[in-house]
């Protein structure tokens, strides 16, 4: 029989954060957090999120699991790195975010309508097709993500810009006909499948 003490242990032993600490890029980090709100005010994106990453460590820590995997803040972190060179615990921040992100997706409890998700399957189909991106079909990708007309009409307006990359080289016409690849594509998707089995079984038996 348990005693009193095992029981309340049981009762508020935070199975979140273990979860994260088991399952999430660096995740054992996160109780580390002193709460002092240095990244908060450092990241320049911060204001605008729901909750900037000291929330989030606070959340993980108060248990607020479904508030933690469904926000998308952590989709919004640009890795700017800003609040890892000023944390004075050193917490891998820019980690944890994309760690939690990417956790988030895998058990598909992501947010809904994601811009940085869909930019991230447009960016990786894209490049996947042969080695290399192409920026035409990613900018059109983009510009006709809302249907039609408003790609038409979006398109029109960065025409200018287009021609510019084109004679800057930033852009080359090559990729109004299919773009450059790689020489060995087939290879190289044989050697992306062969890591993404490696990486799936590592999860299946480690978690994170
Ligand atoms: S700067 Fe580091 S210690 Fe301070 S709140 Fe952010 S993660 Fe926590
Ligand atoms: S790395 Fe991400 S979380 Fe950190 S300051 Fe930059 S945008 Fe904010």
């Amino acid at each position: 029989m348990m005693s009193i003490n095992t029981v309340m242990v049981e009762k508020y032993r935070n199975n979140f954060l273990r979860e994260v600490e088991a399952n999430v890029e660096e995740g054992e980090w996160v109780k580390m957090c002193m709460q002092c709100g240095v990244c908060a005010g450092s990241c320049p994106l911060g204001d605008a999120w729901e909750h900037p990453p000291q929330e989030i460590f606070m959340m993980i820590r108060a248990g607020k699991r479904e508030d933690v995997l469904t926000s998308d803040s952590m989709w919004m972190c640009t890795s700017c790195y800003n609040c890892i060179v000023r944390c004075p615990r050193e917490l891998p921040i820019t980690h944890i975010m994309h760690g939690l992100a990417h956790y988030a997706r895998r058990l598909g409890i992501q947010p809904k309508n994601n811009p940085t998700q869909w930019f991230c399957d447009v960016f990786w189909n894209n490049m996947m097709k042969k080695g290399r991106v192409n920026e035409l079909k990613l900018g059109l990708s983009l510009y006709f993500k809302n249907g039609f007309l408003s790609g038409i009409k979006e398109s029109l307006k960065n025409a200018g810009l287009g021609l510019n990359m084109v004679k800057a080289r930033r852009m080359s016409p090559m990729d109004f006909f299919g773009g450059h690849g790689v020489k060995d594509i087939s290879g190289l998707q044989k050697m992306i499948k062969k890591a993404q089995e490696l990486e799936a079984d590592r999860i299946d038996r480690h978690g994170g």
